[in-house]
């Protein structure tokens, strides 16, 4: 079976956690690239990503079955928190966050092993 990045067989993140960020990074002028339409209102200061509010469903972007196949219709427009949030071994140390998330929904922590590709082993 060919190797994909774990977070394409995920996305337990993007159903776990508030994904709130700074208002400017939703306003084109102001260089913000973030689909308002999918935000909502946080606070004076702040959007949340529609479904993440209590940090109980899904994110209104992920496209896919948790656990199954994954993706984030928004990857090149998608906020601060997501960008930040890194998986597990993915720069060789564990990330709480991700081990957080994927526990909540029945998925083991991602392992160093999880990215070795094939074709690294093999090279
Ligand atoms: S929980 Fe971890 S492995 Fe899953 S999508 Fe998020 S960062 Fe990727
Ligand atoms: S914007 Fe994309 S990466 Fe961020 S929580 Fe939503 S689906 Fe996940």
């Amino acid at each position: 079976m060919p190797w994909i990045h774990p977070c394409l067989r995920c996305g337990a993140c993007c159903a776990t956690y508030r994904v709130a960020f700074y208002w400017t990074e939703a306003e084109p002028h102001l260089g913000g690239r973030v689909p308002r339409d999918l935000a909502s209102k946080l606070d004076p200061h702040r959007l949340v990503m529609r479904g993440t509010e209590t940090g109980t469903e899904r994110c209104i972007a992920l496209q896919g079955g948790i656990g199954d196949r994954t993706t984030c219709g928004i990857y090149d427009r998608r906020p601060s928190p997501c960008r930040e949030l890194a998986p597990s071994w993915e720069y060789g140390e564990p990330s709480p966050q991700c081990d957080r998330a994927r526990l909540r929904h029945g998925l083991p922590p991602l392992t160093p092993e999880d990215w070795q590709s094939p074709d690294a082993t093999a090279a």
